[in-house]
């Protein structure tokens, strides 16, 4: 099988600290690895870099067994197959929700208009194409958000803490979701958090973070019931 994303002793220096620090890490297309770790610790660093919009100082980024990023190659972000959600989910504002889950579509208009159609039924939002973000709830933003990231079927999907801004209640309802179509698309997934228990719940793999390394890596129930030590089992120990 190929690999979906690979990333090769990465290191990133901010003024004279080593912000990221020789991380390695590997995701195959369908699995979800999530970068867990405290604030500050180095994620959201980590992902720009993958994402293309830093550079890291050292170290090599590959996408599909092509390298995207090294001392020599540096591909821009829209070159490397990747998809983002954020916290802010970013919608255009100015456009439908159609033409949002449409925007980075190549083709015909009418593979977008099937492309659109799938998705939005998906998410359960068929019905909204004429609908302009501000009509709808936080949580339908985000489905529509989690639409437009799906729509062009990139190879990875970098998630940067992208439920925090959501109520409880509507949280676990739309990780499973997502979780749902990112495996059914078959989509390396890159998901950054700083709480255990989303961790818990949407990995497949964790990879501990602290002070820019990567401390500990296994599946979920392997790092929370062996944590490799002290400050790992403290931070495991408020999941509820
Ligand atoms: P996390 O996402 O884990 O909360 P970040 O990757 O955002 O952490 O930040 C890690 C560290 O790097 C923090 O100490 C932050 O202040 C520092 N940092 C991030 N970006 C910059 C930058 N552009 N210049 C200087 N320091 C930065
Ligand atoms: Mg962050």
């Amino acid at each position: 099988m190929t690999t979906g994303l690979k990333v090769e002793n990465l290191t990133r220096r901010f003024g004279g600290r080593d912000v990221v620090s020789d991380v390695s890490l590997e995701v195959m297309p369908g699995q979800v690895m999530c970068l867990l770790g405290p604030s500050g610790c180095g994620k959201s660093t980590t992902l720009r870099m993958v994402a293309g919009v830093d550079r890291q100082d050292s170290g090599r980024i590959s996408v599909g067994g092509e390298v995207v990023s090294d001392d020599t190659v540096h591909l821009p972000a829209e070159a490397r197959h990747i998809g983002l959600m954020f916290q802010d989910f970013a919608l255009f504002p100015h456009l439908s929700v159609f033409d949002n889950v449409a925007f980075g579509l190549k083709g015909t208009k009418r593979e977008a208009m099937r492309r659109v159609g799938e998705l939005l039924e998906r998410v359960h939002l068929e019905g909204f194409e004429t609908a302009f973000p501000h009509e709808l709830s936080g949580g339908e933003q985000q489905r529509v958000a989690l639409a437009r990231a799906v729509a062009p079927r990139p190879r990875i999907m970098l998630m940067d803490e992208p439920f925090s801004g959501l109520d409880n209640r509507l949280r676990d309802g739309i990780r499973d979701e997502t979780l749902d179509i990112l495996k059914d698309e078959g989509t390396a997934v890159l998901l950054v958090t700083h709480e255990p228990d989303e961790a818990m719940r949407m990995a497949d793999e964790i990879a501990l973070m602290r002070e820019g390394r990567i401390v500990q890596r296994g599946a979920p129930y392997n790092v929370y019931n062996a944590p490799v030590d002290r400050s790992a089992a403290a931070f495991f120990s408020d999941i509820n």
